[in-house]
């Protein structure tokens, strides 16, 4: 017997659950791609995509996913040779460098471990090593999804303010975006990577980068770019088909239309912001109250460097492997593998696994999937302290009193059974 037949979760930091209603739009026959209706939906798209990232200045639209993303905006800022400056702080930071590196940037990269997020003084006595701003740009993750660390991007551009460094600062939202706050503008960052398969609740095959015209001019007359890399046709092309250097993606785009009206026009970015911010305390008081009695622990220790999307979590090896299996084949709930934490088919990388929370997630899921993983550690015998999953429920009941503004709203959201009619 198993009690996994029913809706199958896959709880994995991507690709993400995928709303009905993205699916239901891009279920459809294919458009007229030379005038009509897809031309008014995708003019309509790019002001929504810069509320996305808060930004007013530009945004390129790729096929491809989140590493198309990385090597896109490498093409474009950099030239062969250029010196870049890498934050890394988990393996996607890491294979950013590498993105890099593979086309011929000379790339220096700062690794922060595995377990926090950036350390200003060390980035701080780069910048200082470097007096004649030979580093073009520095590059890093908001949240690294392998460590699910998270980087404080407004104080990292504090720090280069203060340093008088010119470098561009380039930031991988990929695992962010629609999940933790970020202001592109607000921050001074001058590029910022995503892809649609994380917050954006689509299937993969979208990426986006989004750049300031600081970017756009330090990167004009680059080496590295090809026709179809480049972003400027894909900003500011005059013919349709010049955003996306062929064929749109038109089914992508349906379901991106979908994606961002759900984000932007129907919850509220705020809202999006805060619920991420709700369910990721809600995941973190569970594991916090495991941990009481036994080796489960969030790999990163700060909550303030904690990311809101996803959380990977330490067990002793082999149970992080042997809870996933179980969470699967007997509960229908896929967690993610342990990324980058260690060397993949060692023993210690049976001690990791993680937990999404991006996206189109809300509070049965999160409670559902915690309260799975609690009764796979009893199955399975994995020592830990009772009552996560009911620590995890009070995080989440306290904060829809907290987020209700007036009394009446406290009252109408209180956790009681109220008579009806
Ligand atoms: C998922 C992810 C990537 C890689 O995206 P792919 O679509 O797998 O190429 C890069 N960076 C971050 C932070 C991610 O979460």
């Amino acid at each position: 017997m198993s009690l996994a037949h029913g809706r199958p979760y896959r709880a994995i930091p991507g690709p993400s659950v995928v709303p009905d209603r993205v699916l239901a739009a891009m279920h459809q026959a294919s458009p007229n791609i030379y005038d009509g209706p897809l031309h008014d939906m995708v003019s309509a798209l790019w002001p929504d995509l810069k509320r996305l990232a808060c930004t007013d200045q530009h945004v390129a639209l790729y096929i491809g996913n989140g590493h198309a993303a990385w090597e896109a905006a490498n093409a474009n800022v950099f030239s062969r040779g250029d010196r870049a400056l890498v934050l890394a702080t988990g393996r996607f930071g890491e294979g950013w460098g590498e993105s890099m590196r593979g086309l011929g940037i000379d790339t220096e990269v700062l690794n922060f471990g595995r377990q926090a997020s950036i350390d200003l003084n060390r980035v701080e006595a780069a910048l200082r090593a470097d007096p004649r701003h030979a580093l073009k740009a520095v590059a890093l993750t908001h949240v690294d999804t392998a460590t699910s660390a998270k980087n404080d991007i407004a104080a990292l551009r504090g720090l280069m303010d203060m340093v008088g460094h010119p470098a561009l600062l380039m930031v991988d939202c990929i695992a962010s975006m629609g999940c933790d706050v970020f202001r592109m503008d607000d921050w001074g960052v001058d590029v910022t990577v995503g892809a649609s398969q994380k917050g954006l609740m689509l299937p993969p095959g979208l990426g986006v980068v989004w750049f300031s015209e600081r970017a756009r001019q330090a990167g004009r007359g680059g080496d590295l770019v090809s026709p179809w890399w480049n972003w400027e046709p894909r900003a500011f092309g005059t013919e349709f088909w010049q955003h996306f250097c062929g064929t749109a993606p038109t089914h992508h785009l349906f379901g991106l239309r979908v994606s961002l009206d759900m984000i932007l026009h129907e919850e509220g970015l705020e809202n999006v912001w805060r619920r991420h911010a709700a369910l990721a305390r809600a995941v973190w008081a569970a594991a916090e109250t495991w941990g009481a009695g036994g080796a489960m622990a969030l790999n990163i220790g700060d909550p303030a460097a904690r990311g809101h999307a996803v959380t990977t979590l330490r067990l002793d090896s082999p149970d992080a492997t042997r809870l996933r299996t179980w969470c699967e084949a007997e509960a229908g709930l896929t967690l993610g593998i342990g990324l980058g934490m260690a060397e993949p088919g060692s023993d210690a990388a049976d001690g990791f696994f993680r937990l999404a929370h991006m996206g189109h997630v809300n509070a049965h899921m999160v409670l559902g999937a915690l309260t799975t993983i609690e009764a796979g550690m009893g199955a399975l015998d994995i020592a830990h302290a009772p009552g996560g999953a009911t620590a995890a429920a009070r995080v989440l009941a306290q904060a829809t009193l907290a987020a209700a503004a007036t009394p009446a709203e406290r009252l109408a959201a209180a956790p009681v059974a109220m008579p009806a009619g």
